[in-house]
């Protein structure tokens, strides 16, 4: 098995297309073939912990990386790291859904699963492709991406990591939370501007040759966390296996049985890891895709034609407010039987006239695995209501979407297979929209009175990333202008 690129036949290896990141023709690395996990090697991932798991899973893309490294990695991101002893848990609603539980990490949403490996991947990765050199993040943010790099680079060897926020541009607890972060490698800094700005300035300063040649002198070398590097594609391929193999476990399904699985999306990465999972032997019925009202993904899944000339929403679940999913680009390259010529037209179109359409056969061998559905925001507060009420069960606003969905999914079909519902982010994260849901109280302005109140009408506690900002120092208080940010970066990096 080596890597290749969604636009072009290419041959690497895993350590070069973690470390290099996106491809040169702009393309996503993807395996030239899916391992398989056998019958016999599932059976016996069932009794093992997460981390075992990870490493099994993990190595069989990781072509190029040593047992020893591999584990290295995985102990590294797993280890101290959760609030939970497993990473990602399974919580039975008793309906035949399965919450998979995605946000027992740092920054108590799903993406710490793959940003807490993604450092150690990358580093081991670039020991092998670029010796004695320091990696060097960079990252705009609109909050929650930029913390959960934030917590997973903090400290870890042969990594530095500088985060730009825009000053008025994320919450105060978002922003509390990345000005807090400790660490001798990190650092962070407010802009004067918006998100859009930031993320100009950041892209401006990886093409800026004065710079490039400033790391060089410095032995360093800029890299990026975003989800289209295979490195946090792979981590979440995990948890899917794990999830299956809980099941057989717990004793909801045999082993062979299928599962089905309901994933909330925004740029695609988190579904196109179960269907991974599927490829690698994992035995999964149906993928339900949940999107909303940003439903670019429900109108391609319906009618094969994806269209990005459309409104955009602002929504109670903002991190899947998309409207161009990066990773839709690998499922389209496997629709197409690795025809990477095609793929590229597509692309081609997309940032031509933002507008794609598959053909009929790509379109049905996609309905036949993946079914769509939106949930807008009335019905996103309702579902969180619902559930509390009927369950018990908190959920946030993301996960409160492909609960809906799904639910629908099953009235229209019948389908009773047992479902794992990817549950993407603590309901804390989104207090403000989770508590008018279950409680009509007045919502407390202050943001530590919010969680509290949360915690006290829903008797579930607050977690601890988030109690314990109340009394961590702010560290990072710098705020400069968006001309000004490759001076900052020069400064910090000495
Ligand atoms: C990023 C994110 C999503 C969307 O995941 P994709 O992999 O981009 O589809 C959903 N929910 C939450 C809470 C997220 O942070």
């Amino acid at each position: 098995m080596f890597f290749t690129s969604t636009r072009q036949n290419l041959n690497v290896t895993a350590a070069q297309a973690i470390a290099q990141g996106i491809s040169k023709d702009g393309g996503l690395f993807v395996p030239s073939e899916f391992p398989q996990i056998s019958r016999e090697m599932l059976e016996k991932l069932v009794p093992m912990s997460y981390k075992e798991r990870a490493c099994a899973v993990l190595s069989t893309y990781l072509n190029d990386f040593t047992p020893e490294e591999v584990e290295y990695c995985v102990n590294g991101a797993y280890t101290g790291t959760f609030d939970n002893e497993q990473p990602a848990p399974l919580v039975d609603l008793g309906n035949g859904c399965h919450m998979l539980e995605l946000w027992h990490g740092p920054t108590c949403a799903f993406k710490d699963l793959a940003l807490q490996i993604l450092p150690f991947l990358l580093t081991v990765s670039a020991k092998k492709t670029a010796p004695d050199k320091t990696i060097v993040i960079l990252v705009a943010t609109s909050g929650d991406t930029g913390k959960a790099a934030l917590a997973g680079f903090a400290d870890v060897p042969g990594t530095k990591i500088i985060v730009f926020f825009p000053q008025n541009g994320v919450s105060p607890m978002q922003k509390l939370q990345m000005t807090t972060q400790t660490g001798n490698n990190v650092a962070v800094c407010a802009i004067e501007g918006n998100f859009d700005d930031a993320q100009t300035g950041v892209k401006k300063i990886f093409g800026d040759a004065a710079m490039q040649a400033f790391l060089k002198e410095g032995k360093m070398e800029f890299s990026s966390a975003n989800s289209i590097n295979f490195g946090r594609l792979a981590p979440q391929i995990v948890y899917y296996v794990s999830a299956y193999c809980d099941l057989v476990r717990n004793g909801k399904i045999k082993m062979g049985e299928p599962m089905n699985v309901a994933v909330p999306t925004g740029n695609f990465g988190n579904i196109l890891a179960a269907l991974y999972a599927k490829r690698m032997g994992v035995p999964i019925n149906k993928f339900v895709c949940a999107s909303n009202k940003n439903n670019i993904l429900t109108d391609f899944i319906k009618t094969g034609v994806y269209d990005r000339n459309r409104p955009f929403y602002t929504t109670t679940s903002p991190s899947m407010d998309i409207l161009i999913s990066s990773n839709l680009e690998r499922l389209l390259y496997h629709l197409y039987n690795e025809d990477a010529e095609q793929v590229a037209g597509l692309m081609k179109a997309l940032s031509g006239e933002g507008k794609y359409s598959v053909s009929a056969e790509v379109l049905e061998k996609l309905q036949k695995e993946f079914s769509a559905g939106y949930c807008d925001e009335e019905a996103t507060q309702a579902t969180i209501s619902k559930l509390f009420k009927e369950k018990h069960y908190l959920c946030d606003t993301h996960t409160a979407v492909a609960v809906k969905v799904y639910d629908e999914y099953v009235k229209e079909t019948g389908d009773k297979t047992p479902c794992v519902i990817a549950s993407t982010a603590s309901p804390y994260k989104f207090a403000a929209d989770v508590l008018p849901a279950i409680d009509n109280a007045e919502i407390p302005a202050d943001g530590f009175a919010l969680l509290d109140k949360l915690a006290a009408v829903s008797d579930t506690a607050v977690p601890v990333p988030l109690a314990e900002l109340k009394t961590k120092e702010v560290l990072h208080k710098t705020c400069v202008e968006k001309e000004d940010m490759a001076k900052f970066i020069r400064e910090f990096l000495g």
